[in-house]
């Protein structure tokens, strides 16, 4: 049976102050067991006080983006053994906010795959088509693209990667794929890992999962928990998606 999964994307929100708030209830409102896994994505500057803070919890930590080179002369880039320094077990690569605003295409979210794998890191792969091209009818080929992209380049390690199924037109905006719309794709998408020989990694869908809809979403038989934006801001949001 896989674990639950359920993992925050804190973006570039937070501060001192109320990510203690925020990191102090989930370590005093969450028990992990084996089949349920929780973590948060913080900006790269809170890195250490998540690791301070959460280092006897079970919640885990990582961030929201990762070099693909290992080391030298890319100003503003931090590397995977940069982040495993700090503990971090997942980092998320391919989120849409990257490919969108940072030009991080199909290959680059590739390559910076197998950078955290190499430095221990869990990469979540982030893949999800535009409203335009769900409209048009070609959801499944977009997902496929960007998951190929990634499976060629990791090699063995396709079955020590997270994949997470994030319709761009659902982040951030309220709208949420329907359970049925969202297991057709991780259906597909669980049909292609299985061929590359990693049929049993998690895949998460992300899109406006709040408290109300992840029971509908995470019942479905290939969603296997979140990647939640807005809502893991949120202490008690957070926790109630995290225990459905
Ligand atoms: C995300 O940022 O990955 C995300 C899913 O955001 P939201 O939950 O706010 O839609």
């Amino acid at each position: 049976m896989r674990s639950k999964l359920v993992v925050g994307n804190w973006k570039m929100n937070g501060g001192l102050v109320a990510n203690a708030a925020l990191l102090g209830a989930l370590t005093t409102g969450w028990r992990a067991g084996p089949e349920r896994l929780l973590a948060v994505c913080v900006p790269y500057p809170y890195l250490a006080q998540a690791q301070a803070l959460l280092a006897k919890s079970p919640v885990a930590w990582g961030a929201q983006n990762v070099s693909e080179h290992a080391s030298g002369a890319y100003t503003g880039e931090v590397s995977a053994p940069m982040l495993a320094e700090f503990g971090c077990r997942y980092a998320i690569v391919g989120h849409s906010e990257r490919r969108q605003f940072y030009g991080d295409t199909d290959g680059v979210v590739a390559a910076k795959a197998v950078a955290a794998l190499a430095a221990g890191i869990t990469p979540i792969v982030c893949v999800g088509e535009l409203l335009g091209e769900r409209e048009s009818g070609v959801t499944e080929a977009v997902v496929l693209r960007q998951l190929d992209a990634v499976l060629a380049q990791v090699g063995q390690g396709a079955d020590r990667i997270v994949v997470a199924y994030e319709p761009v037109w659902a982040i951030g905006t309220g709208l949420t794929a329907s359970p049925e719309q969202a297991q057709a794709v991780h259906a597909t998408l669980r049909e292609r890992l299985a061929v590359a020989g990693a049929g049993d990694v998690a895949i998460l869908y992300g899109g406006s999962v709040k408290a109300d809809n992840a029971g509908a979403l995470f019942g479905m038989p290939d969603i296997d928990g979140g990647l939640i934006g807005g809502a893991s801001l949120k202490a008690v949001e957070f926790l109630s998606i995290a225990r459905v």
